[in-house]
């Protein structure tokens, strides 16, 4: 096994075409992936979650930057590799149950039928969805017709069926967006039994903000962007006020600001409108870190030079003058 990322996406960037308009989905995206990672991605609605994950699962084709997913990189592969890569490397739950599945079919039928057109042997294949239906938790479940089965249960064939090939990289695209929290949980329990039996490399499209809970890392996307990371972290906690109590490990959620290679980095809206910080602000560096503040913006719209507010009633610096005095200042001090 070899050591590189699962995937790495560099400013990768897709644009819609639509008549003379053009939809910028993805807008210079960062994301690696390791190998054997359970990762969610959250997004509000129309941020680029599913332009994303059809990228990944060869399914559309990015616009510029550099997508490599197993070593391979999809934005230079033939339309024949392409599809070769997305019957081989790659697997695909969708959110409605039904779309990934034949309805005439049995469960485990379903999960023989990509591996029936990938040329398994009969004995290969009955093994192997068996496993997998145990995988997912359906071993009782396996001769039952899709109507029969729940809309979770339906969702784990589903997962089943897109692992029936051992694709190097499961993708879900807000698989649990139609279920309520109890099945949903279920589906995650599927999830992590997979990532930890298998090592299976799974990415997960979720609005549910919860999604924490249930992974090990969660990228999320804003217009097409990585905008923060949210890590979870076993650490030891002991509370302030019990200085003797034993250390109970519980998970601490980490929320951290994602940078793109260029060191751009984005203010959440939140804390834009809360701080009334409009389209330019003032970064100063000070001892605990960069500090960005809010500036009067001068009225009149676009080209207008931010005034900043000014930090001694007389003649106040300009806002290049106050960051480069500060850096000399605390370079001097280190
Ligand atoms: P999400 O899955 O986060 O809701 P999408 O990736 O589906 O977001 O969409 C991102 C943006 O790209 C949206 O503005 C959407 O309208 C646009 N978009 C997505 N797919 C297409 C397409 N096939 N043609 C034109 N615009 C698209
Ligand atoms: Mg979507």
């Amino acid at each position: 096994m070899s050591n590189e990322p699962m995937i790495v996406c560099e400013n990768l960037v897709k644009i819609f075409q639509i008549a003379d308009l053009e939809v910028l989905a993805l807008q210079g995206l960062d994301l690696t992936v390791q190998r054997g990672e359970l990762m969610g991605i959250v997004g509000v609605s129309g941020s680029g979650k599913s332009t994303l994950m059809n990228i990944l699962g060869g399914l559309v084709r990015p616009s510029a930057g550099q997508v490599i997913v197993n070593g391979q990189s999809l934005l230079k592969m033939s339309n024949a590799a392409l599809d070769r890569y997305r019957r081989t490397q790659v697997g695909f739950v969708w959110q409605q149950g039904a779309r990934n599945l034949v309805p005439y079919l049995n469960a485990r039928e379903n999960v023989e039928l990509p591996m029936m057109l990938a040329g398994f042997s009969a004995r290969e294949m009955k093994q192997r969805a068996v496993d997998l239906l145990q995988m997912v938790g359906l071993s009782e479940r396996q001769n039952h017709y899709l109507p029969e089965l729940s809309g979770g249960e339906q969702a784990r064939v589903a997962i089943a069926v897109a692992l029936a090939n051992a694709p190097a990289l499961l993708l879900a695209d807000e698989p649990t967006g139609e279920l309520d929290t109890a099945t949903a949980q279920t589906i995650y329990d599927a999830f992590r039994q997979l990532n930890t039996q298998l090592g299976q490399t799974i990415l997960i499209v979720s609005h549910d903000p919860n999604i924490a809970h249930h992974v090990d890392r969660v990228m999320a996307i804003r217009d097409g962007k990585a905008a923060s990371e949210t890590r979870r972290n076993h650490r030891p906690s002991v509370p302030a006020d019990q200085p003797d109590a034993a250390a109970e490990t519980h998970p601490v959620f980490e929320e951290l600001v994602v940078l793109d290679s260029a060191g751009r980095l984005q203010v959440p809206k939140a804390y834009r409108e809360a701080l009334g910080i409009g389209q330019r602000a003032a970064m100063e560096l000070t001892e605990e870190g960069l500090l960005i503040r809010a500036v009067a913006e001068e009225r009149g719209g676009e080209g207008g030079t931010a005034v900043p507010q000014p930090t001694s009633p007389t003649n106040p610096p300009s806002p290049t003058q106050t960051w480069r005095s500060r850096i000399n200042r605390w370079l001097k001090r280190s």
